[in-house]
């Protein structure tokens, strides 16, 4: 029995953005001269909103102030956050407590810690292509994990697979790298699947402010049955820009039971025993994104992310390259024209174009053979980047 825990060596998503990362540097050093712009990641381009701003230095400036200073908070969030995020799910059709959401200092760290919740070793079920964390997140649970891939033959959006069993299954809409959106429709069929089987739906929304089109859902509990069989994962990072600030949630509704105990009661004993909550500045900046000014203004960035979006799926659509996402979505995903491998392409538009995109093959296997584009960039910088990659594309 060693001392380290080996499962470390398994994990794969630190390597994509390190190697992306030393990959643009090495180009840069070998040409000082040429201009590099990143359409690789995931982070905004945009400066926080001005509400948004402004409530964190009000915020600020009450700690301070005699009677203003806030210490230890309830594990579960500011009861004003809960309630306002409750008002929010409301206002898209779904009915949520304000007891049912709890708070975090963002989704990724969520994503990790719900899995104590379970015996390890179970068997869950990964789309593939998908944001890697939830990969790595189970290898280190010691859990089994099985792919439901994602494909052009489906549009990147895995049904339920008739024969599978699963404990846990993730599901990411708008998805994260495909840029994907599961329909009511879609998402109606996990439901029935996991109520069928007693399986627990981890719903990874992060990027619901990006669903503009009318009838698509932006939540799971927009879904009847969902509030028996789903956890909901929710970030204002890519709402509100809160990468740096870290802010997120995370629904247990109070009807979701396995082994006749509640989840909710669970996950209120997990972060009571572990955690001591996001900071209130930073929780009073997250209520200013959902409240009016605020919420109007983050919208407003995100229709500025979606529309260089749009711009890039219809210019590559015009140069005969197949992609899916750039609608309801800040993501871009292509496939490879030419045969060319996902890294082949990286190379390709980094040392003809001077264009980072993130490889597909990071994102899984089915990922090979496509490249994703975040539209996360200043406008001009998306209009150059694109000029360029046509020019490389086109010539293919
Ligand atoms: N879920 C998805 C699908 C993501 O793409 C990301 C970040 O890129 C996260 C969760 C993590 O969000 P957060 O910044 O709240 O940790």
């Amino acid at each position: 029995m060693g001392l380290l825990d080996r499962r470390f060596e398994g994990l794969e998503s630190s390597y994509l953005f390190s190697e992306i990362a030393s990959r643009a540097r090495r180009f840069a050093k070998a040409h000082p001269e040429r201009e590099i712009i990143s359409l690789g990641v995931g982070d905004l381009a945009l400066p926080l909103a001005p509400s948004v701003c402004e409530a964190l230095v009000l915020a600020s400036r009450e700690q301070g102030e005699p009677g203003g200073f806030k210490g230890y908070g309830p594990y579960e969030g500011r009861a004003f956050l809960r309630e306002a995020l409750a008002s929010d799910y409301a206002r898209s059709g779904a009915e949520l407590s304000s007891e049912e959401i709890f708070i975090n200092d963002g989704a990724k760290n969520a994503l990790f810690s719900l899995l104590s919740l379970f015996e390890p070793g179970i068997t869950v079920l990964i789309p593939d292509p998908v944001y890697p964390a939830y990969l790595d997140a189970n290898i280190l649970a010691g859990n089994r994990a099985g792919f439901i891939e994602g494909g052009p033959e489906n549009g990147y959006l895995p049904s339920p697979p008739e024969s599978a069993a699963a404990s846990l299954v993730y599901l990411c809409s708008p998805g994260n790298p495909t840029g994907a959106v599961y329909d009511a429709d879609g998402l109606k069929a996990w439901v029935s699947w996991a109520l069928e089987r007693d399986a627990v739906i981890i719903f990874d929304s992060a990027y619901r402010s990006f669903i503009r089109e009318c009838g698509l859902p932006k939540s799971i509990y927009e879904i009847e049955g969902a509030k028996e069989c789903a956890i909901e994962i929710g970030s204002f990072s890519k709402s509100a820009g809160f990468t740096g600030l870290r802010c997120g949630w995370a629904v247990f509704p109070m009807a979701l039971e396995r082994e006749g105990v509640s989840l909710n009661k669970l996950w209120r004993q997990r972060i009571a025993v572990s955690e001591n909550g996001a900071p209130y500045v930073v929780q009073r900046a997250a209520l200013a994104s959902l409240e009016e000014p605020g919420a109007s203004e983050c919208a407003r960035a995100a229709d500025f992310y979606l529309n260089s979006a749009r711009r890039i799926a219809a210019a590559l659509k015009s140069a005969g390259i197949s992609c899916t996402g750039g609608l309801n979505s800040p993501y871009v995903w292509l496939e490879c024209p030419a045969g060319l491998s996902s890294w082949e392409l990286f190379d390709m538009l980094l040392e003809r174009a001077g264009v980072v995109c993130t490889p597909g093959a990071g994102f899984g296997r089915r990922g090979e053979g496509r490249c994703r584009l975040s539209a996360f960039a200043k406008a001009e910088d998306c209009e150059r980047a694109l000029g360029r990659m046509l020019e490389v594309l086109n010539r293919l």
